[in-house]
């Protein structure tokens, strides 16, 4: 399946010309025009690939960078008419992947997002593919079932590995309450957000260290939950 892209751009012209690119060669495209916008699409659509402008009428796409990178590793190619090497150097240094200047050219673009996606998943492939998975203390066999902290067995509730085989194949990822629900339950229950917490709680309390300050497993108030990515090399 083609990846989702979402494409930041508050010039109607040049979005257009973006995504009607980006369909053509089959891509699905989300937009967004401006910051505000672009956090609410990235944490809804979860794209594999963003393309991004820096000038935005509400903030600066540099602190969009910032924002992104504290929950997602995907690349993120920015298309600006900065063309000064210091915003060059400050949108990657920020944790962009990769940076064109306007006027840039349609087929370069299409290249670079080919590129990108290919590292990608030339990156995550031993992870995705893989049925043992680590993260910091934290291992799970999943071809076994089996749960491992600090090298000790735990035992968990099915409904609680659940929760857990789904934050751990989405690792760095944000899920939000309605895809975990959708996933775990297949049910639209009004009473369920306030199971997903009692769930999550019984969760932390065995596989994190300290119940106060939860290191794997993080909230994100009103949006979700997300296994932090503790270690670059599990295998
Ligand atoms: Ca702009």
């Amino acid at each position: 399946m083609k990846a989702n892209i979402l494409v930041v751009e508050d010039d109607g012209a040049v979005r257009s010309l973006i995504t009607t690119a980006l369909t053509m060669f089959g891509y699905k495209v989300g937009h967004a025009r401006d910051g505000a916008e672009a956090i609410m699409e990235a944490v809804s659509l979860q794209p594999e690939l963003f393309i991004l402008d820096l000038g935005l009428p509400d903030m600066d796409g540099v602190d969009i960078i910032a924002r992104l990178r504290m929950w997602t590793n995907n690349p993120i190619i920015v298309v600006s008419a900065r063309g000064e090497i210091h915003d060059k150097i400050a949108a990657l240094d920020a944790g962009a992947d990769d940076y064109l200047t306007k006027p840039f050219s349609v087929e370069e673009l299409m290249a670079r997002v080919r590129a990108a996606l290919r590292k990608m998943s030339y990156d995550n492939s031993p992870q995705k593919g893989a049925n043992v998975f680590v993260n910091g203390g934290l291992r799970i066999d999943y071809a076994a079932n089996s749960v491992f902290v600090d090298n000790m067995e735990i035992h968990l509730t099915p409904m609680e590995y659940k929760l857990l085989y789904l934050l751990s194949r989405n690792v760095g990822k944000v899920l939000t309450h309605r895809y975990i629900l959708q996933e775990i339950w297949a049910s639209d229950f009004e009473s369920t957000t306030q199971s997903l917490r009692v769930f999550m709680a019984s969760l932390r309390k065995k596989i994190e260290k300290k119940r106060s300050e939860p290191l794997l497993l993080k909230t994100h108030l009103g949006i979700g939950y997300r296994m932090v990515r503790l270690q670059d090399d599990g295998v």
